[in-house]
């Protein structure tokens, strides 16, 4: 028996409820309810915060050791009434926890109940959202949420001009980016959910409870009647995307892409987005394009025939690994604690031009990564802080990037997406090389 015993070391994931946290942050607003014991949103709270470097508050229904033998109705019921008395929300996200999974609590049933008997409480869009975190990690929770949301609150009617955009969990710099380029393109785009106010904002003279900004709730509304929908989604299942579900209920047409990490990514972004808006790249990014040709040469050197470990959520694994062969690294690696049929397809397309196809590893530990960087020989590793131990055993340098990042500042303004993104990755990238290369050398060297 202990021979076949198989046991996850660190998982290349968190919580499944964690991603329905980040992406009702996301909607203007929005408090989020988990359904469960109190350890799970202290948990998601303190991984939040030391990765955005923001106050997030995450409610709880508090589960005692009697709800978990009688279910969690009443900790439910008073959770809901608690929150919105006191953080008066528009809309509350109910997501439930592994614990509230496995003793079935049927949610929906329970507030259905609880708005019968609390007419008052009918004023909230309370969302409840399914999020066991044993059938999925954080970023299934994120999709999960946007599609619960556009299922609860989107309505059709006449056409208009107005694009949804929906991303996927990229960076508060990433959103802020993209509000750019459809600006420059002068398109009526709505991005849901956008975070990025809410997980990056000012210090501001007062204080408020739910930080402002945030998708309107309007703006949710109407995305039924949208021109066309873009989702960043090429990694993720059709069953788990809101521009689908809009495209089934209203007809409206949706494109899914892979998120616009590199060159090759961005170009395809930019090239749907000036197609859909009939208009040519705006000058202004057009040149980002040029300067990021340039400085693709000017790295080559630096960069050509190195083998990095990448890992990561799938959609964003899936564009950092499509930047690295644009800049001639080799994904030698490819990691995700998720990953299905779409994941691999995708990355096996944009990989097709490497001699040496990549390892691919789908709901994968950190254990699997450590053995298959080692054995791969490579040179870096791409991925968050918490594949800083493997980089320290193997001695080799950790260009961090996506979440969380812990152990350093600025996660929240890493730019990845579009041609500003990738010269911002560039730059990190061969600079995290040449650092490695000098620290291995034991001497500085002041001239490259
Ligand atoms: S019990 Fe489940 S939902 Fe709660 S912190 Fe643990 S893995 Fe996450």
């Amino acid at each position: 028996m202990a021979g076949n015993f198989v046991s996850t070391t660190n998982p290349c994931r968190m919580c499944r409820p964690l991603g329905a946290c980040l992406a009702f942050r996301g909607i203007e607003d929005s408090m989020v309810l988990l359904h469960g014991s109190q350890g799970c949103s202290t948990y998601m709270r303190r991984y939040i915060s030391s990765h955005f470097r923001e106050p997030v508050d995450i409610a709880s229904s508090s589960l005692s050791e009697k709800s978990a033998v009688y279910g969690g109705a009443e900790s439910l019921k008073r959770g809901v009434k608690n929150v919105v008395d006191r953080y008066s929300p528009r809309v509350l996200g109910i997501a439930t926890t592994c614990l509230t999974e496995t003793i079935g609590d049927d949610v929906e049933l329970i507030i259905g109940e609880l708005l019968r008997d609390e007419p008052a409480l009918r004023e909230v869009e309370i969302i409840p959202v399914s999020t066991p975190s044993y059938s999925g990690g954080h970023y299934n929770g994120f999709h999960d949420s946007c599609v619960a949301l556009i299922s609860r609150l989107a309505q059709g009617g006449p056409r208009g001009d107005g694009v949804n955009l929906f991303p996927g969990f990229l960076s508060p710099a990433d959103i802020r980016h993209l509000k750019d380029v459809m600006d420059g393109f002068g398109l009526s785009a709505v991005i849901i959910p956008d975070i990025s106010e809410t997980l990056d904002g000012g210090i501001v003279d007062s204080y408020r409870r739910i930080p402002a900004g945030g998708t309107p709730l309007e703006a949710v509304r109407r995305t039924g009647t949208a021109a066309f929908s873009l989702e960043f989604s090429a990694a993720t299942p059709g069953r788990q995307s809101a521009a689908l579900l809009l495209k089934e209920s209203f007809s409206v047409p949706a494109e899914r892409l892979p998120a616009p990490i590199g060159i090759s990514y961005s170009d395809r972004f930019f090239q749907a987005v000036s197609r859909r808006a009939g208009r040519p790249v705006p000058e202004h990014f057009a040149r980002q394009r040029e300067r990021l040709l340039d400085a693709m040469v000017d790295a080559h050197k630096y960069l050509s025939g190195k083998r990095a470990a990448v890992y990561g959520d799938p959609d964003f694994v899936l564009g950092l690994s499509s930047f690295l062969a644009d800049v001639g690294v080799v994904p030698a690696v490819i990691a995700s604690g998720g990953g299905g049929r779409e994941f691999i397809s995708e990355l096996e397309l944009a990989c097709a031009h490497l001699e040496d196809p990549p390892e691919i590893l789908t709901y994968t530990d950190f254990g699997e990564i450590a053995r298959a960087a080692a054995a791969s020989g490579v040179d870096l590793l791409v991925g968050t802080s918490k594949g800083n131990h493997i980089a320290r055993e193997l001695q080799v340098p950790l260009m961090r990037a996506g979440f969380p990042i812990h152990d350093r500042i600025g996660g929240q303004r890493m730019l990845h997406v579009g041609y500003a993104g990738a010269m911002a990755l560039l730059d990190l990238l061969t600079n995290t090389i040449i650092a490695g290369a000098q620290d291995e050398l034991g001497y500085g060297y002041s001239y490259m």
